[in-house]
């Protein structure tokens, strides 16, 4: 190509290329757009269901154009509008979420203005913010300033991190998997033992430790476990405790799991995906202990009820996270030396990625942190509310418990599980309030996880009266 052919073509492609770059005008009438469309999806969230059992339709991609206002109807129709609506007030299933606001704003900007927050050269205002949440998080859980930490898109890949330190630290590799032993909980989140699997302990000893009547891991038989263990030579080298169970909402005895980690040389972690920020609240006291974690994972897209795709974790131990996530290469060398523990790539197995910084940091600080508490508190006694509403309706509940997930069942007197299984399938097909399922000491059970921000006491009110209306069908 000569220079004259090269600059002719270069001006034919820049006719279609220039496409992707919006004009201010455009720009302009698409944001509109798409704010109409999120002001009548929210406005709208109190009158629609929040479990639709609709069919997905068509959404492949071919090479046509498209109007927005079209595509936009089109996400409504077949993703909006399709299984839960994790928006919705009245969705009480699994752990829910939210998504608070300003963090959608936030998210637009983020996008807008894509920093790259995965170096500290790249973007130290970036890097500044993420790290500023992590700060905040070490206070809230009186982790030292020494502790390192990283936002990252949830629970499961915050645990990743968080036990391959854990491994790393222990040095378990090659013929010691198979010697190690890790202590867990009936009720630990699967994650954490997908998270073994991912980091290449899968043939490690998994030993579960017996729960006490709240579901709440036994301490002193935890310590009597380990001692045989060390007595038959093998190596226990992690002990995990949730705060906050996601089926039971139960904290365990972090204190004295503590001491016993202590005791035994074991690295400690903490999952508080779901229930950690209720350290925050009236329930202050169950979390003694969090801060002698050696590792926790917390979710602030459970939470602090934002959008989903944040998540954090804390390590004390920063060499330990360093030693599997710190790499470097040629082309990363612009970057120096004393920023290593400001880029959260060194913490994480993401290098480019989303910046989450601003999705907690901005709602924090428009909202202020009073109404996030309010709304944990809300939710703590809406549990209540809900249990006592279930009682008298005949219906039998879970053990009081610590945090916002609890469980019911009805009593029918033949077939119990499998009535209440059919329970469960008329309020998925009734679809208006919706909740989730478990099986609790081997009896199926209902759940109710009550952490939406939008969800109130007329929440609770609907759910009961759509109960209510369930059951008689089933009792036909
Ligand atoms: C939700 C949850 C997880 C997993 O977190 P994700 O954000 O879904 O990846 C881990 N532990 C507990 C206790 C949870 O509730």
């Amino acid at each position: 190509m000569n220079i004259e052919a090269i600059i002719g073509e270069l001006e034919k492609l820049a006719i279609s290329s220039r496409e992707l770059d919006t004009g201010e005008a455009d720009r302009t009438e698409m944001i509109h757009q798409v704010a109409v469309y999120a002001n009548q999806f929210i406005s709208g969230l109190n009158k629609v269901n929040a479990f639709r059992q609709n069919a997905v339709g068509d959404l492949s991609i071919n090479n046509d154009k498209y109007p927005l206002h079209q595509l936009l109807l089109q996400y409504q129709k077949e993703v909006a509008e399709t299984g839960i609506n994790a928006a919705s007030p009245k969705h009480l299933g699994y752990i829910p979420g939210g998504g608070v606001f300003a963090a959608a704003l936030a998210d637009f900007i983020v996008a807008v203005t894509n920093p790259f927050s995965g170096a500290y050269f790249a973007s130290p205002g970036a890097a500044a913010m993420e790290n500023e949440v992590v700060n905040w998080l070490k206070r809230i859980f009186s982790f030292p300033d020494s502790a390192v930490g990283c936002l990252n898109s949830g629970g499961s890949v915050s645990t990743l991190i968080a036990l391959t330190a854990a491994r790393d630290k222990h040095q378990i590799k090659n013929d010691q998997i198979t010697s190690s032993v890790v202590y867990l909980s009936e009720q630990v989140h699967h994650s954490t033992q997908k998270a073994l699997r991912i980091i290449g302990l899968e043939d490690v000893i998994i030993r579960y430790i017996p729960l006490d009547s709240q579901h709440r891991i036994i301490s002193k038989k935890l310590n009597e476990i380990i001692e045989k263990d060390e007595a038959a030579g093998l190596r226990p080298f992690l002990v995990v405790a949730t705060a906050g169970t996601t089926d039971t909402g139960a904290v365990d005895p972090l204190n004295d799991i503590a001491d016993v980690a202590a005791q035994h040389k074991l690295w400690f972690h903490v999952d508080a995906a779901y229930g950690g920020f209720f350290i925050l609240t009236s329930k202050k006291n169950l979390f003694k202990g969090i801060e002698r974690a050696d590792s926790l994972i917390i979710d602030p897209h459970k939470g602090l009820f934002l959008p989903y795709g944040v998540g954090a974790v804390l390590v004390k131990d920063s060499d330990a996270v360093l030693h599997s996530h710190y790499y470097t290469a040629n082309y990363m060398q612009d970057g120096h030396n004393e920023e290593l523990l400001k880029s959260p790539a060194n913490l994480s197995p993401e290098l480019t990625k989303h910046f989450r910084g601003l999705r907690v940091w901005l709602p924090l600080k428009f909202y202020g942190i009073t109404p996030f508490l309010s709304c944990l508190e809300e939710k703590l006694i809406l549990v209540k509310y809900f249990r006592y509403k279930l009682d008298e309706l005949g219906f039998y509940t879970g053990p009081e418990p610590d945090l916002s997930v609890s469980y019911f069942w009805y009593p029918f007197p033949t077939d119990t599980d499998r009535q209440n299984r059919q329970l469960m399938d008329e309020i998925h097909k009734d679809g208006s309030v919706f909740l989730s399922s478990s099986v609790i000491d081997g009896r199926f059970v209902i759940r109710m996880a009550i952490l939406a921000f939008r969800t109130k006491k007329e929440t609770i009110d609907e759910a009961v009266e759509m109960i209510a209306r369930c059951l008689k069908k089933v009792q036909q």
